[in-house]
C-alpha cells in the first residue's frame, strides 16, 4: 500500500442481486438519444443520427431506495429511465459478435439531468457535464448477473412518479443495441471491467419536485425506488 497525501476516495459500487459480493464502479458512459420516441421530443431526427456518448462521474451514484435532495443549480431537474449494462471485462474495437461476452449483468438506471443547465449549455455549444454529471446524478438499482437472466433485448420499460405513469416502452424500441452499443464505445474509449453504460430512454422525459417518489422498472432486470427530500 503507497503512502498517499491523504486517505484515497472509496470506490464506488454497486450490490449484485443473489450475493454478498459487490461490483466496484470503474467508469459511467451514457447512450444520448438511443429511443426514437425520445429523439423526437427533443427535437432531432433519430433516423439521422449515429450514437453519441457522454459520462457521469461514478461518484455521483444512488442506490435503490434511497432519499436525495433537490440537486442545487437547477430549477429543471429531469428523471430519464434506462437499463444499465454491467461490464466485466473491456478493452478497445470490440466486435459486435463478442460484445454480450464483456456483460457481467444489469441494472435499472436513473440518468437523472438538470435539463436547463444541459439545454444552456446546448446552446451555447458547451460541455454537458453541468447538466449530466453533478452530484447524485445517477441513481442505479443492484446488477442483476446474465448469468441469471441473460441478455435482455425486449420487455417493458417504464417510470411512475407518486404512481402516476411518466415514462414507458420496450428495449426493443433501442435504436443501438446492447452490442452496437459495446462495440461502437470501445472504438473511442478502453472499456474495462466495472465500466457501466447507460443505454438511453423512451419518451416522457419531465420534471421532478421535491417530495416525489420514483418507481422505475425493467421487465426481468428488476425495480428501481428514489425519493426526492
Ligand atoms: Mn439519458
Amino acid at each position: 500500500m503507497p503512502d498517499y497525501v491523504f486517505a484515497p476516495p472509496a470506490v464506488p459500487f454497486l450490490p449484485v442481486t443473489g450475493s454478498d459480493l459487490l461490483f466496484p464502479v470503474h467508469r459511467i458512459y451514457c447512450v444520448g438519444r438511443n429511443f426514437a420516441d425520445h429523439a423526437v421530443e427533443m427535437g432531432h431526427d433519430p433516423t439521422r443520427e449515429p450514437p453519441f456518448f457522454f459520462q457521469k462521474n461514478p461518484d455521483t451514484l444512488v442506490p435503490s431506495g434511497a432519499t436525495m435532495g433537490y440537486p442545487r443549480g437547477t430549477s429543471d431537474l429531469h428523471h430519464e429511465i434506462e437499463l444499465v449494462v454491467a461490464l466485466k471485462a473491456g478493452g478497445e474495437d470490440i466486435p459486435e459478435d463478442k460484445a454480450l461476452d464483456c456483460v457481467f449483468g444489469y441494472a435499472v438506471g436513473l440518468d437523472l439531468t438538470r435539463r436547463d443547465l444541459q439545454g444552456e449549455a446546448k446552446k451555447l455549444g458547451r460541455p454537458w457535464e453541468v447538466g449530466k454529471a453533478f452530484e447524485e446524478a445517477a441513481p442505479c438499482s443492484a446488477l442483476v448477473p446474465a448469468s441469471a437472466i441473460g441478455h435482455p433485448d425486449h420487455g417493458r420499460i417504464a417510470l411512475t412518479v407518486n404512481g402516476a405513469a411518466r415514462q414507458e416502452g420496450d428495449l426493443n424500441q433501442m435504436i443501438w443495441k446492447v452490442p452496437q452499443v459495446i462495440a461502437v464505445l470501445s472504438t473511442l474509449f478502453r472499456l474495462a471491467p466495472g465500466d457501466l453504460i447507460f443505454t438511453g430512454t423512451p419518451a416522457g422525459v419531465g420534471p421532478l419536485q421535491r417530495g416525489d417518489r420514483l418507481d422505475g422498472s425493467i421487465a426481468g432486470v428488476g425495480d428501481l425506488q428514489l425519493a426526492i427530500a
